[in-house]
């Protein structure tokens, strides 16, 4: 008989978790308390990467992740990721020479590049440094087509995606969650999976659950489309920025996004005119929208995804760099949902260790 799990959440994480779920057998049903796609996925920079300030596991984690987001692609028709590489400067140099002598030393497909070499990978850069380094295996996504083409597959294999379905709470019997509740009443199933983003630690605190997070809020600005100027994605200090599918440069004083002021349309405005200076075709391209998402951020920075204190029926999978780690976290969720197998890849990332509970 299949499994019968529901899924809350419909981010990039829940819709990856539902497609390698269904792909499985199980019986899925994804429930969002708003349209399909998620909240953090939607204003994400969407990069792809295994890039600085991780440890060694967490390395290893995102450089799975990254063989599986190729995978999915031959998998899933319409999921479209770009493997344009990244270039990167935005550390001092001494750091940023460490940075990659410890990530080659570890596998990394990283390559020191001079001043001339960066010129010929990104013609347009205006102000560039002496040298940088460049990651081949980085690449990025539209977040919101991408988890669109996720839920579409998940439905190929016959899932079920209900938008403006919000979960109250978690129904628990006997110390077993049994479903969760809506407005529309008890939804039962054996799994409920939490991949509600920043709302997950409230939904756990519903059967006395702790999960500590912050959800910092990180603004990027959008220019108008413009025809291609960039061919990868470009780290300096102070301004990341990639162009997307549709031809607009997205910038943030870090791919996180820049700490939203009171005045946002201010602030957004200032990192639109940091592009145009950078990029030579793009002056007086403008701005033509700001986003502000909030990262879903278990409090020791790393992911948090497994059973919640062992309780029957009840799985939680909350992540900040989740356009990175969706795929990994997806695969690996389903195989522990559906045979217990938990991946030695997650193992330092219960949500019960110590710096969650
Ligand atoms: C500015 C910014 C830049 C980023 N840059 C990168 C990057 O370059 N690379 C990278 O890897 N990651 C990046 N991230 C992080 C990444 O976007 C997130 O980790 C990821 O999108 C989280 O996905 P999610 O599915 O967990 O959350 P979300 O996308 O927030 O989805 C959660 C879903 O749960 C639903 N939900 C919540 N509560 C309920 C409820 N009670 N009932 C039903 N549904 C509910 C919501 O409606 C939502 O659709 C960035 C994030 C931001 C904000």
């Amino acid at each position: 008989m299949a499994k019968r799990v529901i899924v809350v959440g419909s981010g990039i994480i829940g819709a990856s978790i539902a497609y390698h779920l269904a792909k499985e057998g199980a019986e899925v049903t994804v429930l969002d308390a708003g349209e399909p796609g998620g909240i953090a996925t939607r204003a994400s920079w969407a990069w792809i990467n295994a890039s600085w300030g991780n440890p060694e596991p967490y390395f290893r984690l995102r450089m799975a992740s990254i063989a599986r987001w190729r995978a999915l692609q031959e998998e899933i028709p319409g999921l479209a990721i770009q493997w344009c590489g990244g270039l990167i400067w935005d550390l001092p140099p001494a750091e940023l020479d460490a940075y990659a002598a410890e990530r080659a030393a570890w596998g990394h497909p990283i390559r020191r590049v001079t001043r001339a070499e960066i010129l010929a990978l990104e013609p347009n850069l205006r102000e560039v440094p002496e040298h940088a380094y460049h990651v081949a295996g980085e690449g990025m996504l539209e977040p919101l087509a991408a988890t669109l083409a996720l839920l579409e597959a998940a439905k190929a294999q016959g899932a079920e995606v209900l938008g403006d379905m919000p979960v109250k709470w978690l129904e628990e019997e006997d110390g077993r969650v049994t479903g969760v509740i809506t407005d529309e009443g008890v939804i039962h199933a054996e799994e409920t999976v939490v991949a509600a983003g920043a709302h997950s630690a409230a939904l756990l605190d519903s059967v006395g659950i702790t999960l500590r997070m912050s959800s910092p809020a990180g603004l990027l600005s959008h220019s108008n489309p413009a025809p291609r100027l960039l061919n990868g994605l470009v780290m300096t200090p102070g301004l990341h920025i990639r162009q997307t599918a549709e031809g607009r440069i997205v910038a943030g004083t870090d791919f996180a996004g820049a700490e939203p002021e009171e005045d946002a349309e201010g602030l957004a405005r200032s990192l639109e005119a940091k592009v145009e200076a950078m990029v030579k075709g793009a002056e007086g391209l403008g701005l033509d929208f700001l986003t502000i998402g909030y990262r879903p951020t278990p409090a020791d920075g790393f992911a948090a995804v497994g059973r919640p204190r062992n309780r029957p029926g009840l799985y939680a999978a909350v992540t900040h760099s989740g356009v990175t780690l969706a795929a990994v976290i997806g695969q690996a969720s389903a195989t522990e949902l559906i045979t217990g197998a938990r991946d030695a890849l997650l193992a330092p990332y219960h949500p019960d260790r110590p710096s969650l509970t």
